[in-house]
């Protein structure tokens, strides 16, 4: 346990790649792209999303990591 808890904390960047196994904060996020014709800039918006977005302190530093259902690009 202990040499797993190591290479978590030696790999923050891994940790969204084998899930959200750390403590922090999932939030749920419907976003604008940057695209003016896309129909997130419709009346009425169809945002994009829903996005996963955790935050968490990873030895005292705040990380962020999203997790898109889709991507603004492919639409
Ligand atoms: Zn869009």
């Amino acid at each position: 346990m202990a040499r797993v808890l190591y290479r978590l904390t030696a790999a923050p960047a891994r940790i969204a790649d084998i899930g959200y196994v750390m403590p922090g904060t999932l939030t749920q996020r419907h976003t604008r792209c940057g695209t003016p014709t896309c129909r997130c800039h419709a009346d009425p918006p169809q945002l994009h999303g829903p996005y996963w977005q955790w935050t968490s302190k990873v030895n005292g530093k705040a990380v962020t990591r999203r997790q898109a259902k889709h991507k603004p690009t492919q639409v």
